[in-house]
């Protein structure tokens, strides 16, 4: 997800008045779309690949999700019937089963998430008259092969593990009158509705540029959480057994759940075009119910199943190496198509350059309404734009960018989101400002009349503008006070990394993350698990690193107090430097010395103790004393104190006044990005 800071709906005005400008122009542009949408059978045809690229499976796949849906665009719901089969991983037997409902976050005032995110009732904020939703189980049994299905539904209860809200129906567990024994799966039929809400945390409806729903449809169905074992994750391996981990859904929070198999089969109107998790395994047209067609995919080594589906999408494909790119966009942004493809291709190179191999046949980017933009599901991605957006500006593919790397923090890794955010967002939004800052070096997300920010600078000042002492990034996401989730979860992480990677060395850093995903992928890591394999490959302790910044809430701020220069000898001069550790915060970084010659000297300075004296000898007074000369630990929170020079005090005062100034705008321009 990409984080907004305000209402999540700060394109929607220009999308709309973009719309109205546009709607001529895009519908003469949708005429011609023939030529780059595939028939039904073409689509069939390209759907014969594989799900993944490797004949094994990536996964454990505990669960198998077998999933039909059919979509009522009137009423705005989904008839929908699951089988879930969950094989029990422990070494004991198990008899409790624990699903997520999602939906019902949705389903009116007084639920948690509603709650908390803080007056932004459904009342106030939605355009219809009625933007809830939510999900009602209509039946539920255990499948039992050659005996009778036993009922489940009367045994089905609500819990809230987090918080105790009674009015919150989003975790369900159900006890069964048998338990699943060790190595057995449990088979558990459901039908289920699920009414999607106006669109809200990026799922449900809103109408399109036709007039007609446009749907983004996340977490619709019931979802089982993850049954941990001993020694997955926090559960300690001397742990008798594993337990279920459950949370409802938070203002804050995203997703956790287990790897597995997907058998959808989605049934739509006839003239809605679709995208999914995914292969498209086959598509036909229905005689009945009329005007419909059905399309069945299939998702392998993925822990959630997503999809989309609009009359108005004109489909574009592309191919990267294994990678069929499907992009569905609307027809208001017709001309940006290239600008999508070109964006979506740079983020696969980047990422596998990065982090390794994308192992998916499959990817689908929806140029998605309002709030539904800046998510993403396994094999599939929403972005956003805006009509006219200029080229120097570049929210259009920082967007991608991020949401594709999600692909391997979110898809592959798939740490629990709920519990330990930042090793979702936080990472992942580090490497996108890597990716960024390598297209576009020194101003990737901003380049104008000489006004240029990069991602690095840009997620600095997020961290840095708004009380950095505040939101460790080992944090519950729940459990930030007001603020401080997007902050600690996004932009520090993502300077937290850069500091890392300043300290560690470019090397020993890309070495660390391509470790980190071979390592981990498809495991579900944890903060522990990211810093041992940290370690291993920097060949020492970090913990004083990870204590400070990861688990604590240290602040870094040096400053050159001052500077005197003496000479003892014919040509030998002492400079005596002065330097002030500000907050609480330590970090070992270079401090230089400018001679009047022109030689510089370096030493490391480890910020202990705060205040304390260092002397560099050369043979010209000092002229200039700078730490962290080469700005490789952006955690700093004030660079402007960090330098001294004996001269040009006058550009100096300049120089200030213009970085205070450039600071200033890009506190206000981070308001404006989606
Ligand atoms: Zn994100």
């Amino acid at each position: 997800m990409l984080f907004r800071p305000f209402a999540p709906r700060t394109l929607l005005p220009l999308a709309a008045l973009a719309v109205a400008l546009t709607l001529a122009v895009a519908l003469t542009l949708a005429a011609g779309r023939t030529a780059d949408e595939p028939s039904p059978v073409q689509g069939a045809v390209q759907s014969a690949r594989r799900a993944t690229i490797s004949a094994e499976p990536l996964s454990d796949r505990r669960v198998h999700y077998d999933l039909t849906a059919t979509l009522h665009a009137d009423t705005k719901t989904i008839d929908g019937t699951a089988r879930i089969v969950w094989r029990n991983p422990d070494r004991v037997p198990v008899s409790e089963l624990q699903f997520h409902l999602y939906l019902n976050a949705f389903e009116g005032p007084e639920t948690t998430f509603m709650r908390e995110s803080g007056g932004a009732h459904r009342g106030f904020e939605a355009a219809s008259d009625d933007p809830w939703g939510g999900i009602a189980i209509t039946s539920m049994s255990l499948f039992r092969g050659d005996t009778s299905a036993s009922d489940l539904l009367p045994a089905l209860e609500f819990i809230r593990p987090d918080d105790g809200n009674p009015n919150d129906y989003t975790v369900a567990r159900v006890v069964l009158a048998e338990p699943v024994a060790v190595g057995d799966s449990a088979v558990v039929d459901l039908t289920f509705t699920s009414r999607l809400p106006e669109i809200v945390a990026r799922t449900g409806w809103l109408p399109g540029p036709t007039n007609r729903p446009f749907f983004m449809v996340g977490q619709w169905f019931p979802k089982l959480g993850v049954y941990e074992i001993p020694g997955q994750r926090y559960v300690p391996a001397s742990a008798e057994r594993g337990a279920w981990s459950t949370h409802q859904f938070h203002a804050n929070s995203e997703f956790y759940a287990d790897f597995g198999t997907y058998d959808v089969a989605l049934t739509v109107p006839a003239d809605h075009v679709v995208g999914a998790t995914g292969v498209l395994v086959s598509e036909s047209a229905n005689a009945a119910p009329v005007h419909t067609k059905t399309l069945r995919y299939r998702a392998e080594d993925v822990h959630d199943f997503a999809w989309t589906a609009s009359p108005d999408f004109l489909v574009h494909e592309d191919t990267w190496r294994h990678v069929g790119i499907r992009l569905l966009l609307m027809p208001t942004h017709a001309g940006q198509a290239e600008r999508h493809l070109k964006a979506t291709r740079m983020s696969l190179e980047g990422l596998d350059e990065r982090l390794g191999t994308y192992p998916f046949t499959t990817l689908t980017v929806v140029d998605a309404l309002g709030g539904a933009n800046g998510m993403e599901y396994p094999t599939l991605i929403t972005a956003g734009t805006f009509y006219g957006l200029p080229a120097w500006f570049r929210p259009l593919e920082l967007v991608i960018v991020h949401e594709f790397g999600h692909q391997y923090f979110q898809g592959m890794l798939a740490s629990n989101e709920a519990e330990e955010a930042w090793l979702d967002e936080g990472m992942n939004s580090y490497i996108e400002t890597k990716v960024m800052d390598a297209a576009w070096p020194g101003g990737s997300v901003l380049d104008v009349a000489g006004i240029r920010i990069s991602g690095r600078d840009f997620h600095r000042v997020a961290y840095t503008k708004n009380n950095p002492s505040r939101g460790a990034l080992q944090t519950k996401s729940w459990e930030y006070r007001f603020g401080d989730f997007g902050k600690a979860s996004y932009s520090k992480p993502a300077t937290v990394m850069h500091s890392l990677e300043g300290y560690l060395g470019e090397e020993r850093m890309d070495a660390f993350l391509k470790a980190y995903v071979a390592e981990w992928r498809f495991r579900h890591p944890t903060t522990r698990d990211l810093q041992r394999v940290a370690e291993r490959v920097a060949g020492e302790d970090l913990d004083w690193f990870f204590d400070q910044y990861v688990y604590g809430t240290a602040v870094l701020d040096y400053r050159v107090d001052g500077f005197t220069s003496r000479r003892v000898a014919d040509s030998l001069y002492v400079a005596t430097v002065r330097l002030h550790r500000v907050h609480d915060g330590t970090f070992p970084v270079p401090v230089r010395v400018r001679f009047a010659d022109g030689s510089t000297r370096d030493q490391i300075w480890r910020g202990e103790p705060a205040w304390e004296n260092l002397t560099f000898r050369g043979t010209s007074p000092a002229v200039e004393v700078f730490i962290d000369p080469d700005n490789a630990v952006p955690l700093d929170i004030n660079r402007l104190n960090n330098r001294r020079a004996a001269f040009s005090e006058h550009s100096s005062v300049f120089a200030r006044r213009a970085q205070f100034r450039l600071t200033a705008f890009l506190q206000r321009l981070m308001f404006l990005i989606p």
